[in-house]
């Protein structure tokens, strides 16, 4: 519990390390030609995007648990550095 708490302040005082770990690259299969969209997580943090392959509409929305996971994995991993 002490480390989720402690992961949350982390993340909620590092604004600049913020911009660090959104540039992760971060993969998902876009829902209409199945083609793996790889972009920075930042560039996912918007609620709708276009696929750069078919041009089709991806709500992030619904790979939102993954975003934030994967951006809590980073800021862990940047944690221990
Ligand atoms: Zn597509």
């Amino acid at each position: 519990m002490n480390n989720v708490a402690g992961l949350f302040i982390y993340i909620c005082h590092s604004a600049a390390m913020d911009n660090l770990f959104s540039n992760e690259p971060f993969a998902i299969a876009c829902p209409k030609c199945k083609k793996e969209i790889i972009k920075p997580l930042n560039w996912f943090k918007k609620d709708i995007v276009s696929c750069p392959f078919c041009k089709g509409i991806v709500h992030t929305r619904k790979f939102r648990a993954k975003l934030e996971a994967a951006e809590k994995t980073s800021a862990q991993f940047r944690k221990k550095l």
